[in-house]
This record gives structure tokens, sequence and C-alpha cells, in this order.
């Protein structure tokens, strides 16, 4: 599964709600980069540069991440992608990678939000959370990339009948109960015990 939609639209936190629901690993691509930023790794140093400016990094690195990462055994039975692809050549590469495992997508969750509250959103994430590339100039800059790049990815996997849309306004709970209601209507369904039914934020944006 994979889960689209601009920064601030709350994908991190879905992802997590759908990774405990269907029992697969979220696999945020950001969440790496971070990772390997905080702990200046070789990775790290090379990809510090464009998240500060709220640009894409390269394809052949990202690629090459997500390539390692569905290689690890918590994997193979299924996972969710949180922020990737976001290229079309992102999109060609998880086509190849899937082939050569024999497998395809079952849904692509496209998570819609309007702009004036995400970037709400984002504001207070930067208070409360400081991250780098949460100021004002380079959250609009993310979004003009998003609109860009990733935008057009949605007529590609809409063409290919796998994209649902959620509205992600309103309480976390909400939006996850949203998600695995159209996520249902496709028959992809999760035990009821495994609904998460913790409390959350609305405003807790990725
Ligand atoms: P996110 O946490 O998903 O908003 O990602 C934070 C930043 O990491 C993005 O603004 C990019 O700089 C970088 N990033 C994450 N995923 C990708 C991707 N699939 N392709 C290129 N850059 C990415």
């Amino acid at each position: 599964m994979l889960l689209i939609g601009p920064p601030g639209a709350g994908k991190g936190t879905q992802a997590e709600r759908l990774s405990e629901a269907f029992d697969v690993p979220a696999v945020s691509t950001g969440d790496i980069f971070r990772f390997n930023v905080k702990n200046d790794t070789e990775l790290g140093l090379q990809v510090k540069a464009f998240m500060d400016a709220g640009a894409y990094v390269p394809d052949s690195l990202t690629n090459a991440i997500v390539s390692d990462r569905l290689k690890k055994p918590d994997a193979t039975e299924g996972f969710l992608l949180d922020g990737y692809p976001r290229t079309q050549e992102q999109v060609l590469e998880l086509d190849r990678l899937l082939e050569a495992d024999g497998t395809a997508l079952d849904a692509v969750v496209l998570i819609v939000a309007d702009t004036e509250e995400v970037v709400a959103r984002l504001l207070k994430r930067a208070a409360e959370q400081g991250r780098a590339d949460d100021t004002a100039d380079v959250i609009r800059h993310r979004l003009a990339v998003y609109e860009e790049q990733t935008a057009p990815l949605i007529d590609i996997y809409s063409s290919r009948g796998l994209v649902v849309t959620v509205d992600g306004l309103g309480a976390v709970d909400e939006v996850t109960g949203r998600i695995l209601e159209v996520l249902a209507a496709r028959g992809l369904t999760v035990p009821v015990a495994a609904v998460p039914v913790t409390s959350g934020d609305a405003a807790s944006a990725s």
C-alpha cells in the first residue's frame, strides 16, 4: 500500500495507524533520511542539504534506500510506503521492485487536505518539533515541489485503478476510520480487534 498526500496531510500519523492495523511495516523515506541526518551517517551528509531546502533527494539515492528496506524480512508479507514514490522515476523503480518480487500494490491511499490547513499544521509542528524543513518559506517550497513532481503520480495510479481518496481534515481517529472504510470497500479488511482505538491530535502531521 502507498500513502500519498501533500506535506502536512497527516501521512506519517496515518501510516503508523495502518501499519498497526494491517500488521505490516510502515516505511517512511523521510524518517529514514531524518534518522541518518541525526546520526551523521554518510547518507545523512548526502541528503541533509536537499532536505533543509525542501527539495527532493535525488532518485538514485532514494530508490536505493527503498530497495534495501523492502528486502528486509519484515516486509516480505506486505508493507506500507509513506512518502515514496514521489517522482515518476520512483514509480518506475517501485514497479521494477514489485515485479521482481512477483507482487503488486493493493491500494494507493490519497490523503487530501486544504493548503491553508496543511501550512497551519506544519507551522504548528515546527513550533513543537523544530524540524529544519518546517519554516514558512521551506514549507511553501515543499508544497510547490509536491504539486509539480508528486501530484502527477495520482493520475498514474488512478489509471491503474488503485487510488482511494480520503479527506485528511479532522481528528486522527476519524481519518483512520475513513481510510479503513474505503480500504474495506476494496476488500482490504483488518480484524476488528486490530482497529486502533488510541486517541490522537489532528494537528500531528507528516
Ligand atoms: P517527509 O517526512 O516525507 O515529508 O520527507 C521529508 C523530506 O525528505 C522531503 O522534503 C525530501 O527532502 C526528503 N524525501 C522523503 N521522501 C522522499 C522521496 N521519496 N524522494 C525524494 N526525497 C524524499
